[in-house]
């Protein structure tokens, strides 16, 4: 069952129609974009005659050089950012994906993860399509060539009818920039402006950098079709229930960014003072678990009037250590990012304040970090519900086993990473600081999945494992 494994990605997508520099300002997004993935990027370009391609493994500073950026011309581009994750790190999975059809050129970017994708792929090679990537997004590609409607539009949308799970998705015609966003609305799309060209983005700090104006959010199930005469938006979708991704405000989004309606930063903060309501200890510092945590434990230093420090610093220049595939590099990964500062420490009865605790390696390394500086006490806080569940939509969770809290208790879980006490944020918490609670998933909390992955019913009846 590895294949699942292998469609599993996040992104950030950026895409922008009607500005001369188009290349140059998706590069720019896809740089405030880079937390979104680190493991390579892309923009594919229309100058409303031909699509123009570059790509690479890689971050995006690196990749585009001014000459490569030259050689994206026109008025319209879209840009992705891909994240690492379990294998499959090659050069034919880099995003986006351009491909000559019957219809013309294409190119499509995708931020999401579908759940048929394995179902569909096998049905689609069944009839003679051959597939170039292990990517979920070609899927799509291959649905919309397939398609008997009469124009691409169509096509897109009948394509769409038969995927399930979560997608963000941009699409790059030769004069036409098309906008998605699944029915259930799980990953961000946000649409801004530019002196008369229109933005699309996975997060508005993509839209702050170049100094777009936000317009609003791509509705869950809208297409948004931006061309020379404007831009035309349709819900050609059934309606669902909205299940955006809590993960996006956990951990994923940039503090900056607006998501969902609200502020990542303002959200997080809420989450640290929610979490010290419920889990409040008698302490000297609270320290973050740079730099995801840092938000929260700002909330609960406030909450609490426990002083806050920095107890923590982390080196900037290195990946995030979760990309790492292999546990060794990660075990590693947590030295070399974070280290002690022991003058905050040191004799300290101390609180920890981190988003969440996936595999409990991190918590475990930071707590024996903490303590050889000199703690006298180490409370861990958690700013979300034990995570039990994993993620078919999009967010890198590992497998149900590897899940430490599918398995262990909260005290069997304190007790293998060290800590004196363990506090995790309750998820009525969770749905207390979120505007309108119902619209968010929160599957990796609770296991109940707004979409059915299709081997989760037998995944539940153990029939097979998912690995
Ligand atoms: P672990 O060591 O497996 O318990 O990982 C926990 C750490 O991973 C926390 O510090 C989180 O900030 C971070 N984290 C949580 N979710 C993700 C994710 N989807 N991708 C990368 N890092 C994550």
């Amino acid at each position: 069952m590895a294949m699942f494994d292998k469609f599993h990605e996040e992104c950030g997508v950026f895409g922008i129609y009607g500005h001369p520099d188009a290349a140059n300002l998706t590069y720019l997004g896809l740089y405030a974009l880079q937390h979104r993935g680190q493991e390579s990027a892309g923009i594919v370009s229309t100058d409303s005659k031909k699509l123009y391609c570059e790509k690479s493994m890689g971050l995006v500073a690196d990749i585009f050089t001014e000459d490569r950026i030259k050689k994206l011309p026109g008025h319209a581009a879209i840009g992705h950012n891909r994240y690492s994750t379990t294998g499959d790190s090659i050069s034919i999975n880099i995003q986006p994906i351009l491909v000559n059809f019957a219809m013309g050129s294409l190119a499509i970017a995708h931020n999401g993860n579908l759940v048929n994708a394995g179902i569909l792929k096998a049905e689609l090679e069944a009839y003679g399509s051959i597939f170039q990537s292990t990517m979920d997004s070609e899927v799509i590609i291959h649905l919309i060539a397939q398609s008997r409607m009469s124009n691409l539009h169509e096509r897109i949308v009948d394509a769409l009818q038969h995927v399930q799970g979560s997608y963000s998705l941009l699409l790059l015609a030769e004069d036409e920039l098309i906008g998605l966003r699944d029915p259930h609305g799980f990953r961000p799309l946000v649409l801004g402006e530019l002196g008369g060209a229109y933005v699309l983005a996975s997060e508005t700090c993509a839209l702050d950098l170049i100094e777009a104006t936000y317009i609003r959010e791509i509705e869950p199930g809208e297409m948004v079709v931006i061309n020379g005469s404007g831009i035309h938006s349709t819900f050609p979708f059934k309606r669902a229930n909205p299940s955006h991704c809590i993960f996006e405000f956990i951990y994923f989004a940039r503090p900056d960014s607006y998501v969902f309606g609200q502020n990542v930063y303002t959200t997080r903060k809420e989450f640290g003072r929610q979490l010290a309501r419920e889990t409040g200890v008698q302490a000297d510092v609270v320290i973050p678990v740079p730099d995801s945590g840092v938000p929260a434990a700002l909330g609960y230093a406030e909450e609490t009037g426990i002083p806050f420090g920095l107890g923590l610093i982390r080196n900037h220049y290195i990946g995030r250590t979760f990309i790492e595939p292999r546990q060794t590099i990660r075990h590693f990964g947590v030295k070399i990012k974070l280290n002690p500062v022991k003058d905050v420490l040191k004799g300290k009865r101390v609180v920890v304040v981190d988003d969440s605790i996936v595999r409990g390696t991190t918590s475990k390394k930071i707590i024996k970090m903490i303590r050889n500086a000199g703690a006298s006490e180490i409370h861990m806080r958690i700013s979300s519900p034990p995570t039990m569940y994993p993620c078919y939509y999009g967010i890198d969770t590992p497998t149900r086993q590897e899940l430490i809290a599918s398995s262990h208790s909260i005290e069997e879980i304190r007790k293998y990473i060290t800590a004196d006490t363990l506090g995790y944020i309750s998820l009525e918490g969770v749905r207390k600081v979120v505007d309108k609670p119902i619209n968010y998933c929160v599957a990796c909390f609770c296991g109940e999945y707004p979409v059915p992955f299709p081997g989760e019913r037998m995944l539940q009846l153990g029939l097979f494992d998912k690995e």
